[in-house]
C-alpha cells in the first residue's frame, strides 16, 4: 500500500464528509490503521503533512488508531491475537486462521467546525 495515495484518499474523504456537513475546517481526524494492514502509520503520518496542504484539512490534528489483529482458528475454534498474516495460532499452532480484524484503513470519526 502506497502511503502518500492513502493520505490523499482520507483527506478526499474528509473533504467531501466536510461539504456535505456544511462544515468549513476539520479539527481532528481520527484514523484506523489495523496492524495486519501492511500500512506503516508513521509513513501515513508523514504522508498527510505533505498532502494536507491547502486543503480543510491542514491544521487537523491526526490521530491514528492501530486495532491489533485477530482470527478465528478453525483448527480449535478460538479467535486469537496475531502479529501478521500468517503466523500459526497461538493455542494450538495451527495454520488455518482466519483474519477477522486489524486489516481495517479506514476514517473513523473527525471533528468539524
Ligand atoms: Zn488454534
Amino acid at each position: 500500500m502506497h502511503e502518500v495515495a492513502l493520505a490523499e484518499s482520507l483527506i478526499d474523504l474528509a473533504r467531501g464528509e466536510a461539504e456535505r456537513a456544511g462544515a468549513s475546517r476539520i479539527d481532528k481526524l481520527i484514523i484506523e490503521i489495523g496492524t495486519l494492514s501492511h500500512v506503516d502509520p508513521h509513513a501515513l503520518r508523514f504522508a498527510f503533512e505533505t498532502a494536507r496542504l491547502g486543503s480543510p484539512v491542514e491544521t487537523a490534528e491526526l490521530e491514528i488508531e492501530e486495532p491489533p489483529g485477530k482470527a478465528y482458528c478453525m483448527t480449535c475454534e478460538a479467535v486469537v491475537p496475531i502479529e501478521k498474516r500468517g503466523d500459526p495460532c497461538p493455542v494450538c499452532h495451527g495454520s488455518r486462521l482466519l483474519v477477522q480484524a486489524g486489516e481495517e484503513m479506514k476514517l473513523k470519526a473527525m471533528e468539524i467546525a
